[in-house]
């Protein structure tokens, strides 16, 4: 399948657009095609396919998986590792002040270039996340390159009871010709989020051999994001960044600018023990309530029953004995008043079976997790406008969809730098039949390096429109 990826760069004011071929095609002899006029200088689409796919099997191997009962940030010391070979690679890029916090994480800065540091073009961030999910296996992750993916169903070659069925992974038939990675079916990927690192350490490197007029970008790779601790450590206020993207999404084009309101409740029932045998009417088995709590939870509102917009009520953990039994619970919905209603749900459910038991008694203790973030990317409607135009010149039909679940950029979003989420190409991820296709990560790539070109033009149009001349001069690079 011949796929075409578009790279338009903005060299000393004259456009050059390149018709890039896909790297599978690039490798059988096309190369680059150049249009236009004026000096060219970047790498050819076969380079950025061994660039990323080479970073991406280093990360991937690297055991990251976070640990949610560890107390101190990263929960785990191969984030740390990561962290400290990023820092080293970041400076090998020529990037200022790199390094890694005490609570890893990792900081670079990409300065502008001259003319285009300071007043309106806002310094843009990038954010991808350190940490995977737990390995669903022993380890160590291997990955596997499926070359040039001729089509039908992928054993995966260390446990061939795991398939990836083109039945249930429709968008595998739409990447004929890539290359796809996978595990070797013992563990999880860990495409989340390392796909993501790979694709914006590539862009930093295509930017630094083929720089181009732009303003200063910020890194930050942070851990922890899947045990929910990954703004723990962050101080969004005293980053230099003012807007921000994850490259942490998944499906090609997809982007995400919509998150649950999220919420946890902890419920605890109170009875009273004493012996069994002297227990007629002085025994209250706070068990009981919780069962009758658990049974009362609607049944068409769990996250089995719902999809799209609907939100839920998820109990996923119930401890305790006779004289004391508490459940812990999710709550998510899209509308903030939607998350209140299932706070008061809860509230309600376990006071009225508290009273409906007597010498029972019951607790509810509600913290809010982390908030939808649209009410404040709406504010700023030229984040999704770049994020769009990035994707159409890399060759991508942008996809906005809201993400039953929560991102980094959520918390940041409310921490004072708005911050929607991009695709990094990764399918089915969290599992052991995760998958991505590197001609994805290749888009990924270019769309990154396409918004650090966009970003001044549109910081220079947004000033037009209110009077104003951001500053940018024109010459040099
Ligand atoms: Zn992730």
């Amino acid at each position: 399948m011949a796929l075409l990826l578009k790279l338009t760069f903005c060299l000393c004011l004259i456009p050059v657009t390149w018709a890039m071929a896909s790297p599978a095609k690039a490798r059988g002899g096309c190369s680059r095609r150049p249009v236009g006029a004026g000096p060219v200088a970047t790498a050819a689409p076969e380079v950025v396919h061994r660039k990323v796919l080479d970073r991406f099997l280093r990360y991937a191997a690297i055991d990251t998986a976070s640990d949610s009962e560890a107390k101190v940030l990263p929960t785990s010391e191969g984030q740390r590792r990561f962290a400290d070979l990023l820092v080293g690679e970041l400076q090998g890029l020529g990037l200022d002040h790199c390094g890694v916090s005490p609570n890893g994480y990792v900081f670079a800065t990409l300065p502008a270039t001259p003319g285009f540091n300071g007043k309106g073009i806002p310094v843009l961030g990038f954010i991808c996340h350190l940490d995977t999910v737990p390995l669903l296996g022993p380890g160590p992750i291997r990955p596997v390159v499926h070359r040039r993916y001729g089509g039908g169903d992928l054993v995966l070659p260390g446990d061939r009871s795991q398939v990836i069925r083109v039945k249930e992974h429709r968008r595998l038939a739409e990447k004929i010709g890539s290359d796809i990675v996978t595990s070797d079916g013992t563990t999880i990927l860990g495409a989340d989020d390392k796909a993501g690192i790979a694709e914006v350490m590539t862009a930093l490197e295509m930017l630094r051999e083929h720089p181009f007029p732009h303003g200063q970008i910020e890194i930050a790779f942070t851990p922890d994001e899947e045990t929910g601790r990954g703004m723990d450590g962050f101080d969004g206020k005293g980053w230099a960044a003012r807007f921000a993207y994850t490259v942490d999404g998944e499906q090609l084009g997809e982007m995400n600018d919509e998150t649950f309101n999220a919420a946890s409740a902890k419920v605890t029932f109170y009875g009273r023990n004493c012996h069994p045998g002297s227990a007629k009417g002085v025994m209250v088995n706070a068990l009981y309530a919780a069962a009758r709590f658990l049974e009362a939870l609607p049944a068409d509102q769990r996250p089995e029953a719902v999809d799209g917009r609907a939100g839920y009520q998820h109990p996923y953990s119930v401890n305790g004995e006779e004289e004391a039994v508490t459940v812990q619970l999710i709550l998510r919905d899209f509308s903030l008043d939607g998350l209140k209603a299932r706070q008061k749900l809860v509230r309600a459910l376990a006071t009225r079976i508290a009273r409906g038991l007597p010498g029972m008694r019951a607790e509810v203790g509600i913290t809010e997790s982390y908030r939808n973030m649209k009410p404040v990317i709406d504010r700023h409607p030229f984040l999704i406008a770049a994020a769009e135009q990035a994707m159409r010149e890399a060759g991508v039909t942008p996809v906005r969809v809201p993400i039953r679940g929560g991102t980094d950029g959520a918390r940041l979003s409310y921490q004072g730098v708005p911050c929607p989420n991009l695709f990094s190409g990764a399918e089915n991820v969290h599992a052991r039949t995760e998958w991505i296709a590197v001609d994805d990560m290749v888009r990924a790539v270019a769309t990154i390096v396409n918004l650090v070109r966009i970003w001044p033009e549109q910081a220079a149009a947004r000033a037009s429109r209110k009077g104003a001349t951001p500053a940018r001069k024109s010459g040099g690079r």
